[in-house]
């Protein structure tokens, strides 16, 4: 089935990096905090935008194929539905745990408001290593969690979209499953499905497209040109992946990039399409034959005008802010830099173009897949590009004015646009008693 599952199935266990380190929900809070601080609103708002709106956690009972009964544990987060049915992506990681769907969920909500997608925000994740599972033991996982969560999803409720470890696979198998449930098809139900199924054009790089688009911004209000200019990306999957080839197309020099395996440098430039070659042969960037190897550790510290976490929350910590030298950090990954990170990164400097900004490509191609489902009527690539960049670009002007504005970091800015967008949406609704 996918790459991701079967072609690493004979590498070695993760590292130990590959555990999110540190609390994203208790950063997502602290995020919060700061924002309704400068916003004004009082307790009450800030409780009710720390806490989920509904979350459910669900048992996954699972025949291995070898006939052995295991038992999976899976959640499903709605942080907030002000804005419209929730929405967010599906994680398959032996690291998920109800506290960091909870902040995931919350950073969506932020997100859809920030790009004004009418959405509010949601996150699933089960916990399991799919490296480990055959395809078809990942499918009945898929189809029984899907049945389990049936009560909260469906295309005017929450609607799921692929993440760490699933890809559009997994959204045509929660497709299929709620539409035999329903007893007909049911296209709107999930996002990042495959194009023959009811997918958008230009949504399996979106997330790519949207981290580059601000990139190139970025990079660009440091007066540093792209032509000639220098990245490291951690992280080579779907978002790592494409953003580094659009940076690569874009005449940015990737000098390092990374895996959960480990990482690799060529100080000339590596050439992407090459490795790309060489990940789908064995599944990981490492042993890649025209570069060194390096570390995790020594990407994060590479001197290079851009570095690009896309790959899993609190990579960048306060033990590590300091050896950050690129001038400008753009987050592929959901909650990549904690709350002290940031405050040191902000300090010396750093632009840091925060995750519900740099990655919400994803999210509004997954809108447009949304809508064209609804409406059965299909868009060309080139028109969903188009309104991607627009929507990019918009959001990034905005952010960037609004942070000059109050004289404040692009993240607080990017967050204060977002809570005010959905603390007004509560308040217009009001408390149904
Ligand atoms: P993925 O599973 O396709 O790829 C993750 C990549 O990160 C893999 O190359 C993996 O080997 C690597 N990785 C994992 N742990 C690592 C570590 N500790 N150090 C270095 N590399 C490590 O996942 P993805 O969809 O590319 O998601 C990556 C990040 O982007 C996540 O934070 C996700 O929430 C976020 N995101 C994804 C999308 C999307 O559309 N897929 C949209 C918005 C945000």
């Amino acid at each position: 089935m996918t790459t991701i599952q079967h072609a690493a199935a004979n590498l070695p266990e993760r590292s130990h990096l590959t555990a999110a380190q540190g609390d994203p929900f208790g950063n997502a809070r602290a995020q919060l905090r700061d924002a309704v601080t400068i916003l004004g609103y009082d307790d009450g708002m800030y409780e009710l935008l720390a806490n989920p709106r509904r979350e459910l956690t669900v048992a996954v009972p699972l025949h291995r194929d070898s006939g052995e009964m295991e038992l999976l544990i899976g959640h499903r987060v709605q942080h907030n539905v002000s804005r419209g049915p929730a929405k967010g992506g599906l994680r398959y990681s032996p690291d998920v745990t109800l506290d960091e769907v909870r902040a995931l969920a919350m950073w969506m909500t932020w997100k859809c408001a920030l790009l004004d997608v009418p959405y509010g925000g949601a996150k699933g994740g089960i916990r399991i290593d799919p490296r480990h599972y055959s395809c078809s033991e990942l499918e009945r996982v898929t189809r029984r969690y899907t049945s389990e969560i049936s009560p909260l999803i469906g295309p005017d409720h929450d609607i799921p979209a692929p993440d760490v470890g699933t890809d559009e696979q997994t959204m045509a198998w929660i497709m299929d499953t709620y539409s035999v449930q329903k007893g007909h098809t049911v296209l709107g139900v999930s996002t990042g499905k495959p194009v023959s199924l009811g997918g958008s054009l230009g949504r399996a790089t979106s997330t790519s497209r949207g981290v580059v688009h601000v990139a190139l911004a970025a990079l660009r209000s440091r007066g540093i040109q792209p032509e000639g200019a220098t990245a490291a990306v951690q992280g080579f999957g779907k978002v790592g992946r494409h953003a580094a080839r659009f940076l690569h197309d874009a005449g940015v020099r990737i000098v390092t990039v990374s895996d959960q395996y480990g990482a690799i440098r060529a100080d000339g430039g590596l050439d992407i399409a090459v490795l790309e070659g060489h990940v789908d042969a064995t599944g990981s960037v490492t042993g890649f034959a025209d570069a060194d190897p390096t570390s995790n550790d020594n990407l994060l510290a590479a001197d290079v005008d851009l570095l690009v976490p896309a790959a899993v929350e609190g990579v960048i910590h306060v033990g590590n802010a300091m050896q950050v030298k690129a001038t400008v950090v753009v987050e592929g990954a959901n909650g990549p830099t904690t709350p002290e990170a940031d405050r040191l990164l902000n300090a010396a400097g750093t632009l840091v173009v925060p995750d519900i900004l740099a990655n919400a490509g994803g999210v509004i191609v997954s809108y447009f897949e949304w809508v064209q489902a609804n409406q059965a009527y299909w868009w060309g690539a080139d028109e969903v590009e188009t309104r991607l960049a627009k929507r990019m670009l918009t959001a990034w002007e905005h952010v960037s004015t609004h942070a000059e504005k109050l004289q404040v970091p692009l993240r607080t800015a990017a967050t204060c646009l977002a809570v005010e967008r959905v603390a007004q949406a509560a308040l217009l609704r009001g408390l149904y008693p």
